[in-house]
């Protein structure tokens, strides 16, 4: 299947911290690949806000991504987001941030626990009570959509990339299937696009984030809006899977893509 109306949008530039390259080379990246449609969304990791010196960064990445949309006029349409980590661990914060910048589209992540490490660094999942910690995740998560001043909600399980991709620990899904449920009835009551990202097709995990089976419920409890975003983190994972993702989409019912344009929702068609 073909797709014409190729969309990324989750991209992180060397304004990320684990970022490798610009936004122009970026933009480049994605004309080659054919794609139609980028969002910047550099990290911000609200609840290390000070010590990891995001200021400065967010400044230099709406900057980039700004010269980037006006290069690339006519050629891609380039939107300017934010990819926002943590935010109820520090709201007034992030409440800042968002009305301080005026992005096209935020994204709102968890990606640790309060004071704890990112789920990237934990060692071994097995020496940690995995479902006491997801359990722990998934309120966070919760928490974050009930406060709901943000457009996306990325890689809703986003621990079980390293938990089960990369050291293969089995979890039981079904034990958070209540909660899991009660997150996408309020994302489709918050009218919060959810995210399908495409890292996990090229890592361990072999599967989009969330999986097939989490997109299908969502549909089922009344779910709208999907966005797409290969969380790019150097030009080569630009666009990568996000064809092979409208197919997975599209098969779970799902007719358009959301993106959002000065923080309102555009339904662009899978076609
Ligand atoms: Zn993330
Ligand atoms: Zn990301």
């Amino acid at each position: 299947m073909e797709f014409k109306n190729l969309l990324d949008a989750h991209i992180h530039t060397a304004n990320s911290y684990d970022g490798h390259h610009s936004a122009m080379r970026m933009c480049e990246a994605a004309v080659k690949k054919g794609i139609r449609s980028l969002t910047f969304t550099d990290h911000c990791e609200v609840d290390i806000f000070k010590e990891g010196n995001f200021e400065t960064a967010m400044k230099h990445s709406v900057v980039e991504a700004a010269k980037s949309k006006s290069a690339f006029t006519g050629v891609l349409l380039v939107n300017i987001g934010i990819e926002l980590g943590q935010p109820c661990y520090d709201v007034e914060t992030a409440e800042r941030i968002i009305s301080d910048f005026s992005y096209d589209q935020v994204i709102g992540s968890i990606h640790n626990l309060r004071g704890e490490k990112d789920f990237y660094f934990i060692e071994d999942y097995k020496k940690i009570d995995v479902y006491s910690t997801l359990n722990e995740y998934f309120d966070e998560i919760l928490t974050m959509i009930e406060w709901g001043k943000f457009d996306v909600l990325a890689h809703l399980d986003y621990p079980l990339r390293y938990a089960v991709g990369e050291q293969k620990i089995d979890v039981d899904m079904s034990r958070f299937s209540k909660k899991t449920d009660e997150v996408l009835k309020l994302l489709a009551e918050k009218e919060i696009a959810l995210e399908i990202n495409t890292s996990g097709l090229r890592q361990a995990i072999g599967r989009t984030l969330p999986g097939v089976e989490m997109l299908r419920r969502y549909k089922q409890l009344g779910g709208k809006m999907i966005s797409i975003g290969s969380d790019a983190h150097m030009e080569e994972h630009v666009g990568a899977g996000v064809e092979e993702t409208m197919a997975i989409a599209k098969d779970c019912g799902f007719d358009c893509v959301t993106l959002f344009q000065k923080r309102l929702p555009v339904q662009i068609p899978i076609e």
